[in-house]
């Protein structure tokens, strides 16, 4: 029997919900750039607690004073990731890899036992992390902001429902 090898670049399990390939693409580059090692331990952790990709309206389920370009939430048999959906149409790419390294750093530090209930710190090691892996972070411009209320603005008659905060009460 031929054993297939398996491509060590291989998305982990992830289902995506809006916009598919274009999502994919945008996980797929991101992932090849983290190291190996980290990859795996991230992939360990979504074999069983798979993640779903949503890509939201608006990003107003926490208790934030901001509204943040991404989030996880945990659960014993599945992740959820979210999305704010008009950033990750924003070019250049480099800011949205970025994004989405940082919160995959969230997952390889849950998956390894160091993920923190202290916001501040669980940012600061994140942030740490994802800029170890050689990703930069980038905070919203005014431009950006403008940006992404002129998206709302198109975009609410069909989209105005998809708001993180409804996303959630469906998981409770
Ligand atoms: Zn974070």
């Amino acid at each position: 029997m031929r054993r297939r090898r398996r491509s060590p670049d291989r998305l982990p399990r992830l289902e995506i919900k809006h916009n598919v390939e274009f999502v994919r693409a945008l996980f797929a580059e991101t992932w090849k750039r983290i190291p190996a090692v980290c990859r795996e331990v991230i992939r360990e952790y979504l074999s069983t607690r798979p993640a779903t990709v949503y890509l939201c309206f608006k990003m107003d389920a926490g208790n934030e004073s901001y509204e943040p370009f991404a989030r996880v939430r945990y659960f014993d048999n599945m992740t959820i990731i979210t999305f704010l959906e008009p950033l990750i149409y924003a070019e250049p790419r480099e800011p949205i890899y970025g994004i989405i390294a940082h919160e995959l750093s969230h997952i390889y530090r849950r998956a390894k036992g160091l993920w923190s209930s202290d916001k501040g710190l669980e940012e600061r090691e994140s942030s740490a992390l994802s800029k170890e892996w050689g990703f930069r972070e980038s905070s919203t411009d005014a431009v950006a902001d403008k940006w992404i209320e002129k998206w709302r603005e198109e975009n609410m008659l069909s989209k105005g429902h998809l708001t993180e905060k409804r996303l959630f009460e469906a998981f409770g």
